[in-house]
C-alpha cells in the first residue's frame, strides 16, 4: 500500500464525517474509485479484501447511494417503512454483487471472503454467537419483559432504561475521568469531540485528526455509548503511536471489539452500583441481539429472497413481536456495514478478560489502562482469535 492510498483513506473518512455530522454532500464516489484503482492490481493480501470488493466500482456506487439516501432520511426523520420500501432493491442487489466480486478475486462466497480478512471462519464465529445466545437468551427474555421493550420501538425503549444520576451529565467532564482514571489524558489532544443526535461514531481523518460523534449524555444507553466511541478513539491514538500506517490494518472486528471492551471497562470504573446493574441489563440485551443479527446475516447472505422470513424466524427467538419484517434492509445498518455486526458480541464475550482484572487492583486503574494500551498497539498485528487466545 503506498502514501496515496493512507491519504484517500483519510480523506474519505473526512468526507464522510462531513456528510454525517455536517450535512455536506461530498461525493464519495470518485474517492472510492481512485481507491480502487491505486489497490486493483497489489497481490491481495487479508487486510486488502474488504476494499478490493467495497472499493469496486459496482460495489461502492451503490453502496454510496444507500448510505446517501439513508442519512438523509436519519437527519430528517423520515419514516421507516418509507426508508425500507425505497431500499429494498438496492439491497438485494448490492447483496449479490458483493457476492459477485468475492467470486472474482477468488473466494466461493462474500462471507468466506470476509472471514478470511479476519482470519476467522464461520463455524467459529457461530460456535461462540450460539453459545452466547444459550447462556443469555432467558435473562434477556424476562429482561425484555421487564423493561417492556417493543421490536419496534427497540432503542428508544433501551433509552428509557434509566437512573436520576444520568440527567445533566458533562461529557466533557466525563472523558477526562475515564482518560485520566487509566493514565490515557495524553490521547485527549488528538480526540475531538462532536455533539450529534442522529449519529454515532468514531473515526481517524488525519494523523493526529480522531474525532468521535454522540449525543448529549440523557440516558444511560447515551452515557454506554460514549464510552464505546471513546474506545474506538483510543484505539486509533495508542495502535499509530509506533507507525502511523498501522491505523489502516485495525480489521473492522478488531476495532469493535476493543471498543466494546473500553465500553464495559468505562461502565466499571466510573458509574454506581445500581447504574452498573441496569447497563449490564442492557449490555445483554443489546449484545444477545446482535448474535442474533450476526446469524441472521449469514443466512439472507445465502438467501437474500427469504429475508422477511428469516428476519421474523431470529428475532422471534427474543420472545416479542415482529410485525414489522420488511425492515430486514435496515436491520443493523448491514448494507453500509455487511458482515460486521457479529464483532459485537465477539466483543463481549472477551470483555470478561479485562473486567476481571478489576477485581483485584483495588482501584488503582493505570496498570489496566497499560494492559488496555498494549492491546491497542497489538490491535493492527494480531487476528481477534490471537489477541484474545481464543480457539
Ligand atoms: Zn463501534
Amino acid at each position: 500500500m503506498d502514501n496515496n492510498y493512507y491519504r484517500l483513506n483519510y480523506l474519505l473518512n473526512r468526507f464522510q464525517w462531513e456528510n454525517y455530522v455536517e450535512g455536506k454532500e461530498n461525493d464519495l464516489n470518485s474517492i472510492c474509485n481512485e481507491m480502487y484503482i491505486n489497490i486493483e492490481n497489489m497481490d491481495l493480501n487479508r487486510y486488502l479484501i474488504r476494499d478490493k470488493i467495497e472499493k469496486n466500482p459496482r460495489v461502492s456506487i451503490l453502496k454510496n447511494k444507500i448510505d446517501d439516501y439513508w442519512s438523509r432520511c436519519i437527519a430528517n426523520k423520515c419514516d421507516k417503512n418509507l426508508i425500507a420500501q425505497n431500499l429494498h432493491d438496492d439491497v438485494i442487489k448490492l447483496i449479490n454483487i458483493r457476492e459477485e466480486v468475492s467470486k472474482e478475486i477468488g473466494f466461493s462466497s462474500y462471507k468466506t471472503a470476509i472471514m478470511k480478512s479476519e482470519e476467522l471462519n464461520i463455524s467459529f464465529v457461530k460456535k461462540y454467537l450460539n453459545s452466547f445466545i444459550e447462556h443469555n437468551i432467558d435473562k434477556v427474555k424476562n429482561l425484555i419483559n421487564k423493561y417492556n421493550i417493543k421490536w419496534n420501538s427497540w432503542f428508544k425503549d433501551l433509552n428509557l432504561i434509566n437512573c436520576k444520576f444520568c440527567e445533566n451529565i458533562n461529557s466533557e467532564y466525563i472523558i477526562f475521568k475515564f482518560a485520566k482514571l487509566l493514565g490515557m489524558e495524553e490521547a485527549l489532544k488528538y480526540i475531538k469531540v462532536e455533539t450529534n443526535n442522529n449519529f454515532y461514531f468514531a473515526t481517524k481523518v488525519g494523523s493526529d485528526d480522531i474525532r468521535i460523534c454522540i449525543s448529549n449524555i440523557k440516558t444511560l444507553d447515551d452515557y454506554r455509548t460514549l464510552c464505546h466511541e471513546l474506545g474506538h478513539a483510543f484505539l486509533y491514538y495508542y495502535s499509530s503511536i509506533e507507525n502511523e500506517k498501522n491505523y489502516f490494518k485495525i480489521t473492522p472486528c478488531v476495532d469493535e471489539v476493543i471498543a466494546v471492551i473500553f465500553e464495559n471497562i468505562g461502565i466499571e470504573i466510573l458509574c454506581s452500583a445500581k447504574e452498573k446493574e441496569k447497563l449490564r441489563d442492557i449490555i445483554s440485551i443489546e449484545y444477545t441481539r446482535t448474535a442474533l443479527s450476526a446469524l441472521l446475516e449469514f443466512e439472507i447472505l445465502q438467501n437474500p429472497n427469504n429475508a422477511e422470513e428469516l428476519f421474523i424466524k431470529y428475532y422471534s427467538m427474543l420472545g416479542i413481536d415482529i410485525n414489522n419484517a420488511n425492515l430486514w434492509c435496515l436491520d443493523s445498518f448491514r448494507s453500509i456495514d455487511s458482515m460486521y455486526i457479529y464483532s459485537y458480541t465477539l466483543g463481549q464475550i472477551v470483555a470478561d478478560q479485562y473486567l476481571k482484572m478489576i477485581l483485584n487492583i483495588n482501584e488503582n486503574y493505570i496498570e489496566l489502562g497499560q494492559a488496555l494500551k498494549s492491546l491497542c498497539m497489538k490491535a493492527s498485528k494480531e487476528s481477534y482469535k490471537k489477541l484474545f487466545n481464543m480457539s
